[in-house]
């Protein structure tokens, strides 16, 4: 523990953001480091508890609490309040193959779980991650890893998301040999394709993809594994076959008029977005836009927020975001202390955008679609309606309920439904008739394994790390006995 009074001397202090009406202008990451001295007082408010329940990531009353790829942060935020930056880096890098993604991206299990945080503000242990790594990129610390020693055993990882990313640095690191096939036209998942450039700009995912390709990985894309190359081709090729292809079936609306033009899923439309913007600034026109229209969201959870984020800056005339749940407390209920996840009211950025734009919050609560109103075949407006969840007598469940004369039109010319994901593409599974085991990540087939959102369900940027990291394991040891 570097500083003992740390805790006590300073005040939480976060990475500043450009104001909501400054940062819509560009679609670039908005928040500024804390100056060195800054940051170090940060580090130095970590207790370095003897329990440290920021790196502990298990699930606590149905939530991960604390880091889920156990992170060492009471070490590194010494070492960065020291001023030890190589070693911090180290550190990190342990448990973490990529701090610069979950420093951007991740909700910060850890600070949730911080003993700091109990009666006062949290450690800021992700923005110390950030400084970590972000330090060691631009010092040259992170170099490729090429492996003493090749093993001659060649694994074939199907999608390169996080988990299909972590699951080949670690093989490759092991000296087994890897090619990664992905079916979009650039590596990363929904690093690349679904996290939108304002939470992490695509430069830091090919920084890391350029480095896994040095340290000897090799990357196959516009390949869709199941059509264009078949599971028997690809078993008859490697001795290990890892499918990571997330969970990509898109959960519907299925109200009536759902098959009018104008309505997307979430992800095809950020998308979209992303791949003008690489490929031409958003100049070519290949893309959703929401520019001058009344944009609904179906669906209150983060990949709602990113649309909103997204369709305010391509000029939206009002954007308005449906949940069928009621709206959570402001601060942590009784029955939900330190250090579960809290289930609280989160103003995430695309909201604060909303409300600095618009002047109100976007979110209507306790409602849904009843129908979608077509005009001439395109969406025109939305029927909502009420939703209150009743509590059913035989099986103690609170199922929702339409409330009858609660009925409302709201205008809407674009309808991105961001209602989440029910499991991964049947085809992929099918192609390889490989039945998944929750408990670990070898299938029923010997030789096929499953990483991240395919194998648990769509979740966390860490969790998809430590998923891949998990896999990455088990398969050394099928590969030390076959
Ligand atoms: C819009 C959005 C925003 C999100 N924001 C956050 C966030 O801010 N923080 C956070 O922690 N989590 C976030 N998440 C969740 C997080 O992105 C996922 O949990 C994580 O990316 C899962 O990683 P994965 O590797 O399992 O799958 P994915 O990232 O989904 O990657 C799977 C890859 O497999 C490829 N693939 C699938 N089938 C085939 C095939 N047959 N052949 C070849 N390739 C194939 C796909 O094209 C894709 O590239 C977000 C999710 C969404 C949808
Ligand atoms: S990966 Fe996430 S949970 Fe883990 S230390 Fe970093 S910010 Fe915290
Ligand atoms: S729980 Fe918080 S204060 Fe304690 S070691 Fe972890 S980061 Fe530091």
């Amino acid at each position: 523990m570097g500083k003992p009074t740390g805790f006590m001397d300073y005040k939480r202090e976060g990475n500043p953001a450009t104001g909501p009406l400054e940062r819509i202008k560009t679609y670039r990451e908005f928040h500024a480091p804390l100056d060195e001295r800054a940051r170090r007082e940060q580090a130095s408010r970590c207790m370095n508890c003897g329990v440290p329940f920021c790196q502990y990531g298990k699930p606590l009353n149905g939530m991960i609490s604390g880091c889920p790829l156990n992170n060492l942060c009471p070490d590194w935020n010494d070492l960065l309040y020291k001023g030890f930056y190589r070693e911090a880096y180290e550190r990190l890098s342990l448990t973490n193959c990529f701090p610069e993604f979950t420093s951007r991206v991740c909700p910060a299990l850890c600070e949730k779980a911080c003993t700091c945080g109990l009666d006062d503000e949290p450690v800021t242990v992700r923005e110390n991650e950030y400084t970590i790594i972000e330090h060691a990129f631009a010092q040259g610390m992170v170099r490729p890893e090429l492996p003493a020693l090749r093993s001659g055993k060649r694994v074939a990882v199907v999608g390169s998301g996080p988990s299909g990313l972590s699951c080949a640095y670690w093989l490759n690191r092991h000296g087994h040999s890897v090619t990664v096939y992905e079916r979009d036209d650039e590596p990363g998942g929904l690093l690349m394709y679904g996290i939108p450039a304002m939470k992490l700009e695509k430069n830091i995912v090919h920084r890391r993809i350029d480095l896994m390709k040095e340290s000897g990985i090799s990357f196959v894309c516009n390949c869709n594994v199941g059509k264009d190359i078949t599971a028997d081709e690809l078993c008859g090729s490697y001795d290990a076959v890892v499918l990571a292809g997330g969970s990509k079936n898109a959960r519907d609306i299925k109200a009536p008029g759902r098959d009018c033009d104008g309505i997307y899923f979430a992800v095809d439309f950020l998308k979209a977005t992303t791949r003008s913007l690489l490929h031409s600034n958003l100049s070519d026109g290949y893309y959703i836009s929401a520019k001058y229209k009344d944009v609904v969201i179906v669906g209150g959870g983060d990949t709602g927020n990113d649309c909103l984020g997204t369709a305010i800056r391509h000029g939206a005339k009002s954007v308005t975001q449906l949940e069928m749940n009621p709206a959570p407390p402001i601060s942590r209920t009784p029955g939900n202390p330190w250090p579960e996840w809290p289930r609280i009211l989160k103003t995430d950025y695309g909201q604060e955008e909303a409300i600095a734009v618009f002047g109100h919050d976007p979110r209507i609560y306790n409602t849904t679609v009843k129908r979608f109103i077509p005009d001439g075949g395109k969406i025109k407006a939305i029927e909502t309606v009420g939703v209150e969840f009743v509590q059913d007598p035989a099986t103690g469940r609170r199922a929702p309920h339409q409330i009858p004369g609660s009925e409302k039109i709201i205008p809407a010319d674009l309808v991105l439904i961001a209602a989440g994901f029910a499991g991964p593409e049947s085809y992929v599974v099918d192609a390889f008739g490989a039945q998944f085991s929750k408990d670990a990540h070898s299938t029923s087939i010997p030789g096929i394994f499953t990483a991240g959102d395919m194998h648990i369900g769509q979740s966390l940027v860490v969790r998809a790390i430590r998923e891949g990291k998990d896999c990455a394991e088990e398969i050394c040891t099928f590969l030390k006995q076959n």
